[in-house]
């Protein structure tokens, strides 16, 4: 027995790695598992490709991280139900706890008719497409000349960038459920599409709800100059894509024809107060949008086969719980034994799907560490099981990634980028990672 803590973090991302950090500095040894063969989750394959310096920091403190010795990382493996290992798995390997950050991998579906259709995506799956993860990257999307965003948030407006500047598709239309007053995208990211957007059509749409915003007390003009505050910093145009808004509107169905989508049906809605706050309200009266693509920008949930008990697309917290920090629970809760799950913590969008920015990931990450740290004074530090959890992870039937491997993966994609003059190259396939990283890209038998 010796006098570290032997601690589990469960995905890679900012608040796996910075809550990771927080466990190694409070002296326990951690080991990293992730999905995903490179570290950074949404950081690598969320933040929209070209933002190459916000990537290069994040990476670069991702890549100090990994550099502690209390910090064991492990690409490749996939932890649940359904993983390479399960919970359970863990628990009996001996981990004194589990901090879970493998991020909100469920996808929120609205359970509409048409949602199987060709040309219906949810906006995870896109963002992973042209982020180049290894799965997503190979699938085929059915990106028509018209193309509707479900949504009015940063992730929307990534898309339409994806969109308008890279697909230079012919139209982008913003399906809203609220106003223009209601909108949650910033300035900064509404700058990369602006100068596409169709301002005629905006006046039209805002004057076509003024009434509605009039009778809830909203100022349809400073809605508007709102929107328009990122033109004096619009980028260039590349694309002649139309862009615009469709407000108080919601998404009924989708209609295809031989299983390809060529229709949205939306319904308007009407605003209403409620505590303070603006509900948005079908009125039945519904139109058809032409479109070829439709995708769902509406926030994601987590995993429901992961394995902890999920309520309200969220992995179920205590409610008084033993650990709090800053008020919140990070404690997973059992509620049909009616008692937490004993240490067993969760931090980042595992906690709570889809919220903030990754300074916030990190903060959370780091938080639930705190929670960690807590329920770890009431045990023994002991972490006498490390070996054996060496030696299971090598026996496993599959190639396992290591820091080592992520450090000459890193070599191998910075030489193809100058060989080819790019600002940076990724691999978009797990076998060619594999490969520069020298390991067999085969199941071990
Ligand atoms: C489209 C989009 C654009 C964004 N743009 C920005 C931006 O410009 N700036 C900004 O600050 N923030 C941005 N964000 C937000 C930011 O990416 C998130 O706040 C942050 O990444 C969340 O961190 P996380 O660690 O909680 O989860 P994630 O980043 O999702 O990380 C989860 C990790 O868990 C791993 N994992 C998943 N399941 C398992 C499993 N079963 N077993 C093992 N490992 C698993 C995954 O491989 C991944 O590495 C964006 C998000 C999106 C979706």
């Amino acid at each position: 027995m010796t006098n570290q803590f032997l601690v589990a973090v469960v995905g890679a991302g900012p608040a796996g790695l910075f809550g990771a950090r927080e466990l190694a500095n409070q002296g326990a040894h951690v080991v990293l598992f992730n999905r995903d063969i490179k570290p950074g989750g949404l950081a690598e394959y969320g933040i929209y490709p070209t933002k190459y310096v916000m990537k290069a920091g994040l990476r670069k403190q991702f890549r100090q991280i990994l550099d502690n010795p209390d910090i064991d990382y492990y690409g490749n493996i996939s932890i649940g139900a359904q993983g390479d290992l399960s919970l359970e798995d863990l628990r009996n390997l001996g981990f004194q706890a589990i901090l879970v950050t493998a991020g909100a991998q469920g996808t929120k579906w609205l359970g509409l008719p048409g949602e199987d259709l060709v040309g219906v995506y949810h906006a995870k799956d896109v963002v992973y497409y042209y982020n180049l993860l290894p799965l997503n990257s190979q699938k085929q999307y059915r990106f028509g000349a018209r193309c509707a965003i479900v949504g009015a948030g940063n992730v929307m407006v990534d898309i339409a960038r994806y969109l308008i500047r890279q697909e230079r598709v012919d139209e982008v239309i913003a399906v809203v459920r609220r106003g223009p007053a209601e909108v949650k995208f910033d300035k900064k990211e509404m700058e990369t599409v602006i100068s596409n957007l169709d301002l005629e059509a905006l006046d039209r749409e805002i004057a076509r709800v003024r009434p509605v915003m009039e009778a809830v007390g909203q100022d349809p003009g400073a809605a508007r100059a709102t929107i328009l505050e990122a033109l004096p910093k619009a980028y260039e145009k590349v694309s002649d894509t139309r862009f615009r808004f469709e407000f108080l509107s919601s998404p009924v169905r989708m209609i295809g024809e031989n299983g390809l989508l060529t229709q949205l049906e939306i319904e308007d809605t009407n605003l209403v107060l409620k505590d303070g706050d603006t509900k948005a309200r079908g009125t039945g009266h519904t139109r058809l949008l032409d479109v070829e693509t439709v995708i769902f920008a509406i926030g994601d949930k987590v995993d429901e086969s992961f394995g902890l008990p999920v309520e309200w697309n969220e992995f179920v917290k205590c409610d008084e719980p033993a650990y709090p920090v800053e008020g919140i629970s990070y404690e997973c809760y059992d509620a049909e034994a009616g008692k937490p799950i004993e240490g067993v913590f969760v931090g980042g969008w595992a906690r709570k799907a889809s919220d903030g920015l990754v300074g916030y990931a990190r903060k959370d990450g780091i938080n639930a560490a705190k929670a960690v740290r807590g329920y770890l004074q009431t045990v023994q530090a002991d972490d006498s099981a490390l070996g054996s959890v060496t030696e299971k992870i090598k026996r496993l039937q599959k190639p396992v990634v290591t820091k080592a491997d992520i450090q000459r993966l890193e070599a191998v994609e910075a030489q193809e980028a100058e060989k080819r003059g790019l600002e940076e190259f990724k691999f978009s396939t797990n076998e060619e990672m594999l490969r520069a990283m020298g390991l067999t890209v085969e199941a071990k038998v």
